[in-house]
């Protein structure tokens, strides 16, 4: 397949960034070869700590501007609450790039594995959490961060739900869950919040009624975290506001196996931003061993996004081998020392690199087959 190149921007990070960046870079590059796909020209661009010492901010224009001409990127984790003043405390460099190109729907699919030990079995679950608003006040407020303290000992958070985008986020559940096994659980405190998280139920309920093949239940945000320890199996697709789809689908993600094999795609209508799930693990930052899968999974997210989105010919074949390549090195019991693997981050980038280019090579299947009974996850459309 010969094509334009498809440009994607891409961001370091801090902490473990610039270790699990590269890696993945790595493994898509294969994959892309190997699927027979135009190749991948990359826009490196600095942000975060490289951001503060090249251009005075933790997200210059010159990157946001150049973002704003490309369909993607692939970014590592910020370590948001170790910057300077003024920085820290602000909207986070993530959490600005979400709200400047409206990425509202951010998808997180959970599933455990091969190879890997899970905490709880039969976890197979992806979370539709609404990115731009809801209870993290930094993103309800166009300047300053919508906390305030009248005084020293009263301290007051602004939280923002809007029917809008109430509607974008149960729509890309509904369209998900139809890829899926046709079930959302819209995930609430509608019976406390009664306005705010009311006009988000209301919301959701309108919606899912528009899709006949989807069957909508709703649980309490406390109920959610019992019943995805007790019976993960009665979740398919769990639609959440913000701050609690956040804190959901990292319990979710350690249930499954290990937080740092947790991705994440923040998709809008036009543009998708890969992001893992995790932060920026500054306690084992530059001693090699940060398990790269959750960002190397969050950019299987993003080929298939680019692909159903008119961006690049023959990507969710490279978002398939490069599936396979990481599922297979994980089910040979190889990994990071997170998973008790005795891999580095370059070493399992490596390998899996070396295997998704001999499959290309010998034109032979790729992969184990996958463990998911849900087919490959796939980014909710625009
Ligand atoms: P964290 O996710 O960075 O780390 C929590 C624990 O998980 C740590 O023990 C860490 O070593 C481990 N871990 C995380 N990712 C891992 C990986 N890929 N491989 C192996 N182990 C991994 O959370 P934190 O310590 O609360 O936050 C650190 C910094 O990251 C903070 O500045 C926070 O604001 C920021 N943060 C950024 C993002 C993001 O950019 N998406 C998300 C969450 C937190």
């Amino acid at each position: 397949m010969t094509g334009p190149a498809t440009r994607l921007g891409l961001l370091h990070g801090d902490g473990i960034g610039p270790e699990i960046v590269p890696a993945t870079v790595l493994v898509v590059e294969a994959a892309v070869a190997a699927a027979g796909c135009a190749p991948i020209e990359w826009i490196e661009l600095p942000t975060g700590w490289r951001g503060l010492e090249e251009a005075d901010s933790t997200l210059p224009e010159h990157t946001h501007r150049t973002l704003a001409e490309l369909p993607g990127w692939i970014t590592g984790p910020h370590d948001s609450s170790a910057y300077p003043q003024p920085w820290r405390g602000r909207l986070s460099p993530h959490g600005a790039l979400r709200q400047r190109f409206e990425l509202y729907a951010n998808l997180r699919p959970v599933r455990v594995l091969p190879g890997v030990k899970p905490v709880v079995e039969g976890i197979d679950v992806a979370f539709a959490r609404e990115n731009t608003e809801g209870f993290y006040s930094d993103r309800a407020v166009v300047a300053g961060t919508g906390e305030v303290m009248p005084t020293a000992d009263v301290a007051l958070n602004i939280g923002v739900f809007t029917r809008r985008r109430a509607t974008q986020i149960a729509h890309a559940a509904c369209r998900l869950a139809r890829q899926r096994r046709g079930r959302v659980t819209v995930v609430h405190k509608a019976h406390v919040l009664a306005l705010t998280m009311g006009l988000y139920l209301d919301v959701a309920r309108e919606v899912a009624a528009t899709y006949p093949d989807v069957v909508l239940d709703e649980v309490h945000v406390d109920a959610a975290t019992v019943h995805l320890v007790r019976d993960p199996g009665r979740f398919d697709v769990l639609l959440t506001e913000n701050m609690h789809g956040d804190i959901l689908s990292d319990l979710a993600g350690e249930l499954a196996g290990a937080l740092g094999m947790s991705p994440s795609l923040n998709a809008g209508d036009d543009k998708a931003m890969a992001q893992a799930a995790h932060g920026s693990a500054p306690d084992i930052a530059g001693r090699g061993v940060a398990n790269p899968i959750g960002l190397m999974l969050s950019a299987e997210l993003l080929l298939r996004w680019l692909d159903d989105n008119g961006h690049g010919e023959g990507l969710a074949a490279a978002a398939d081998l490069l599936r396979g390549g990481v599922e297979e090195r994980l089910a040979a019991g190889r990994g990071t020392p997170d998973l008790r693997g005795p891999d580095t981050t370059a070493g399992f980038a490596e390998a899996v690199a070396a295997r998704i280019t001999s499959w290309s090579d010998s034109g032979a299947a790729p992969g184990p087959p996958t463990t998911s009974p849900s087919p490959a996850p796939r980014a909710p459309r625009g």
